[in-house]
């Protein structure tokens, strides 16, 4: 196979391996998260200072998930706090650094390896494989596309692995009418096995067809939402508009993808993977009901996740024998960030993922302890940023990076569009308690 042959080029063979012990493991879930956890909180405790103290030397494979319910929650902000001391002496190969935390409005850097990558891959093409997907089958993706929107060619490198890949990938971050109606072309001209994108990507897509009454080709099996929270009513409309298996994923950067769809639609969480919490408001393990998502990353030993307060809310399902023979854990629930979309005055919606380098650039720059973009009007925006004690916006470097990120937005929105930046002392909550990360203050122009 083609796909193979490239990752074992490219010294990502090992993920093959693993998606063949994923694919080939169904029972006994509990146990073989316990080893994994095991493993990871004796290497944590020997390696990682955080940890040295908390994690006793030594402990039985049996008492992991005990030794774990006695560790510390982490949040980004703990994290950021004294990040040297979260990362292992002994690290993984190939160790790169990833920005994170766009949706929950707190920026992150962590730190992955190539382990974390292939166990993310191989979990990934898991996923897929329950809807039929094989090596070779055609994906469109609605995804955030920024070179496309600078009009700038993708690299030779990124156009093969597409290929090899077959993914074709169109730009979700604005959705016009006409581009609407070219992706729906484009579905159709690469006669796609699946699509998979952006909730709002997927939905504004659907609508479009449902409106023109187009259907979709029949070689489309699956549809699998991403990055966003696929409510009842989104469902419903994809539904109707793809007459096909609507599949929802979540998960985020810094912890790859947590969970998906089985065949009988249960959102299963991959326990060669990760291990899900669910706290209540004081902190304490919540059987029933909903509550904060707290997640344990299994892989990565470069930086391990361990307790670590995602800033998601969700409802664990008990745990049993799902009909697609998994007893993996379940969500019944998962609430992801709260955004509002953002207009143009023609009716072109901006997902707010569209702003996210912008603001790693404004990270690098400035010690940011929280964000949020607000829309004023269609052509200008404010970029909101609370920074860490004592820090103060000033200085020629800091106006030189302010406008290189007001040229860079221009470059994909227009020369008309304003940027402004406000350093407030806080950034208040919505009043139902929910952070938004994007606010738009006007209203989506009629049509
Ligand atoms: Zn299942």
């Amino acid at each position: 196979m083609l796909m193979q042959l490239c990752d074992i080029l490219r010294g990502h063979g090992a993920r093959w391996g693993y998606l063949k012990r994923m694919a080939e493991f169904h029972g006994g879930a509990e146990a073989l998260t316990m080893r994994r956890l095991a493993a990871m909180l004796r290497h944590a405790g020997r390696t990682v200072p955080f940890y040295r103290d908390r994690i006793p030397p030594s402990f039985a494979e049996e008492d992991a998930y005990h030794i774990l319910h006695g560790l510390p929650l982490v949040s980004r902000r703990d994290i950021n706090g004294a990040r040297e001391s979260f990362v292992s002496s002994e690290p993984g190969q190939h160790v790169r650094e990833t920005p994170t935390g766009g949706t929950s409005g707190v920026p992150l850097w962590v730190l992955q390896d190539k382990d974390y990558v292939d166990w993310g891959a191989a979990g990934r093409h898991l996923f897929f494989s329950w809807l039929g997907w094989r090596p070779g089958d055609q994906i469109l993706r609605v995804w955030g596309d920024h070179a496309a929107l600078r009009r700038e060619r993708a690299s030779l490198r990124d156009r093969l692995a597409a290929r090899v890949c077959r993914v074709r990938t169109v730009n979700g971050l604005l959705l016009s009418e006409e581009n609407l109606r070219e992706y729906i072309a484009v579905l159709h001209r690469v006669r796609a096995q699946f699509l998979e994108g952006y909730v709002h990507g997927l939905h504004r897509i659907a609508l479009e067809m449902l409106k023109s009454g187009i259907r979709p080709p029949s070689s489309l099996r699956a549809v699998i939402s991403t990055a966003g929270n696929l409510t009842p009513d989104i469902e419903d409309d994809l539904r109707r508009a793809f007459g096909v298996v609507i599949a929802n994923r979540y998960g985020c950067r810094e912890a790859a993808d947590i969970a998906a769809s089985c065949p009988e639609g249960r959102l299963h969480v991959n326990p060669f993977t990760h291990y899900v919490e669910i706290l209540d408001d004081r902190g304490r393990l919540a059987p029933k009901g909903e509550g904060r998502i707290v997640l344990t990353l299994l892989t990565n030993r470069t930086m391990p996740l361990i307790r670590y307060d995602i800033g998601d809310v969700g409802d664990l399902k008990e745990r049993t024998v799902c009909p697609c023979g998994r007893d993996w854990q379940t969500f019944r629930r998962v609430h992801g960030r709260e955004a509002s979309l953002l207009y143009r005055a023609d009716g072109t919606i901006i997902d707010p993922v569209l702003f996210f380098p912008f603001m790693r650039i404004l990270f690098r720059l400035l010690p940011v302890e929280r964000y949020q973009v607000v829309q004023e009007d269609y052509h200008r925006f404010t970029f909101r940023a609370v920074l860490k004690d004592g820090a103060t916006a000033e200085g020629p470097e800091t106006d030189r990076g302010l406008d290189e990120i007001r040229q860079a937005v221009r470059m994909e929105l227009g020369d008309d569009v304003e940027i402004a930046f406000d350093f407030p002392e806080e950034i208040p909550f919505a009043p139902s308690g929910k952070y938004f990360y994007a606010l738009s203050k006007v209203a989506p122009p009629q049509s």
